[in-house]
């Protein structure tokens, strides 16, 4: 193939599949000013679509998101076809039909008898090999990957997936068209769940792995993460996606590494798929849909009423420590606390090799992973109470799991908790489990994005970009990397791999290799 002009005058786009993402394509090209001829293998479905497209946007005229001109030109450039031959002149085919490696190689080697061999064909394909839809084709080097995400109006990613024949070429010419439709586009090697599938896994896998052994409930891990910044947590999430889609994906990554133990699907998930429950879909998933849709939240409980003592000592540096520094300084401002504690003075040891809060001889420490029973008597653990420099400070009312060292007296097990609720946030015990509910997440998920990196799937700006706008998260593995440092998040991996044994938590030789940078 030889040119790759996709600009100025834009060409026509093929979109074959006019389903979900089909139809969303469809419309962002539209909107980009290019033809597009719509193609679904089932009589009438394109045309449906775009009946089905023109009503929701006139809806959205209504509020003022569109004009009625902007809609009728929309429609207007939407062209349902009902052979692929009429499209012979597109200069871009999006492949968006069913998930099947078969179909999609077969639609792919149809179509090059069809248009000029210069025309690029992108493939949405979520889960399925680019190099293998690839393979077969007289001119491989077209084929690339351009994974838009759902709702496609709305989602900003696209990853623009390169197969181990893809040129760079077409690739860098699907990136700059995804930026011309307003995306953001960032670059993936073929691999199994690409960036955003790969490294979300962990989101759900921790959560599971905790309901596994009941360490906490999924309101209660829900909570948390919301706490820390994650539009949803992950049990709400999985009931959205649906579980049966989400085992789907988690079975599809596990498979596609050669059954690698770090990717293995959950028992508690194959029974919810087992029993029907599949999320909001089906009315019940971990949480009932049957009547008003709605996820429980845990509330605030009352301002703490600590004892009396005359010094609290806070352990500890860096962006955590500062984080507690504030807030306990906030809290004896602000009169969150009892009098006592207003009178009480704050020692610092920053030489302190743990994060949290002495009070006479007690300790309240931040999780480094390690269980508080491993770490003594009068010990309790709590989660990560920040996570970006700048995005999240420590904000009042964030939900926050702890946990009491099985060797703890019942008195210090009472006031760790209160210790929490004074310095403005809503303390939820789960089990004295490694690296509790947040820590362990974002380390498995800074570890998932190493992993990617450390094998050029993507760069770190990438992948931090892929997660922010592909799945909303609160900031990228690589801030979070920044933010906590290479050193702690490994040891805390480390703990988690001593205890569990198995793969699933093995440091990426990524991570690893970066504390030796620092
Ligand atoms: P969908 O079932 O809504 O639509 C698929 C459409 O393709 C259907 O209308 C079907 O009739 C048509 N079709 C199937 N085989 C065909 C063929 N050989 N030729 C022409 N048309 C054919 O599916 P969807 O959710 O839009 O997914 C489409 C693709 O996008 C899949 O590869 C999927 O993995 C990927 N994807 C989906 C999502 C998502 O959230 N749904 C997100 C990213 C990527």
């Amino acid at each position: 193939m030889t040119a790759l002009n996709l600009d100025p005058a834009p060409v026509p786009v093929l979109v074959v599949g006019a389903g979900i993402m089909g139809l969303g394509i469809a419309q962002v090209a539209a909107q980009a000013g290019h033809t597009v001829l719509l193609f679904d293998m089932r009589a009438g479905v394109a045309e449906e679509a775009r009946d089905k497209l023109g009503t929701s946007l006139q809806a959205m005229v209504a509020k003022r998101k569109f004009t009625s001109d902007d809609v009728a030109k929309i429609l207007s450039l939407i062209v349902p076809i009902v052979t692929l031959e009429e499209a012979a002149s597109a200069g871009l085919v999006v492949e968006a039909i069913v998930e099947q490696l078969e179909a999609k190689r077969g639609l792919f080697q149809q179509l090059e008898s069809i248009v000029a061999p210069d025309c690029i064909l992108a493939t949405n394909t979520s889960s399925i090999s680019v190099t293998a839809i690839a393979n077969g084709l007289e001119h491989p080097t077209r084929l690339v990957g351009m994974h838009f995400f759902n709702p496609v109006p709305m989602m900003k990613l696209v990853e623009v997936v390169s197969g181990l024949r893809t040129a760079p070429a077409v690739a860098e010419a699907i990136f700059t068209l995804s930026e011309r439709w307003g995306k953001s586009a960032v670059h993936a090697r073929s691999t199994p769940g690409f960036i955003v599938n790969r490294i979300a896994r962990p989101f759900y896998a921790e959560a599971l792995a905790l309901l596994q052994e009941q360490a906490a409930t999924p309101v209660v891990l829900d909570a948390c993460l919301r706490a820390a910044g994650f539009r949803m947590g992950p049990c709400e999430l999985m009931d959205l996606i649906g579980h049966d889609t989400n085992f789907a994906v988690t079975q599809s990554v596990y498979e596609a590494n050669f059954f690698d133990k770090r990717y293995v699907p959950s028992l508690v998930q194959r029974e919810m798929v087992d029993g029907g429950m599949l999320g909001r879909k089906s009315g019940q998933g971990f949480y009932s849909y049957a009547s008003v849709a709605s996820v429980p939240v845990v509330s605030p409980r009352a301002n703490a009423v600590l004892p009396t003592v005359k010094h609290v000592c806070l352990h500890g540096t860096g962006a955590l420590a500062d984080a507690l520094q504030a807030a306990l300084l906030h809290a004896i401002e602000s009169s969150l606390v009892n009098s006592s504690l207003v009178r009480a003075t704050v020692q610092y040891a920053p030489d302190s090799d743990w994060v949290g809060l002495e009070v006479a001889g007690c300790q309240l420490r931040l999780t480094d992973g390690r269980c508080a029973t491993q770490l003594g008597k009068e010990v309790c653990v709590f989660d990560l109470p920040v996570l970006t420099q700048s995005s999240r400070a420590v904000t009042a009312n964030s939900v926050l799991a702890w946990a009491p060292s099985g060797r703890a007296s019942s008195a210090w097990a009472k006031q760790a908790p209160q210790w929490l609720e004074a310095m403005g946030f809503i303390p939820q015990q789960v089990a004295d489990t490694p690296g509790l509910v947040v820590a362990r997440t974002i380390a498995m998920l800074v570890n998932e994005a190493a992993d990617a990196v450390h094998q050029g799937v993507c760069s770190a700006p990438a992948a931090d970009a892929a997660m922010k706008l592909g799945v909303n998260y609160p900031a990228g593995p690589f801030e979070w990397l920044a933010t906590l440092g290479s050193a702690p998040v490994c040891a805390l991996l480390d703990v988690l791999d001593t205890h569990y044994r198995g793969e699933r938590y093995r440091v990426s030789p990524g991570l690893r290799h970066s504390l030796w940078k620092n």
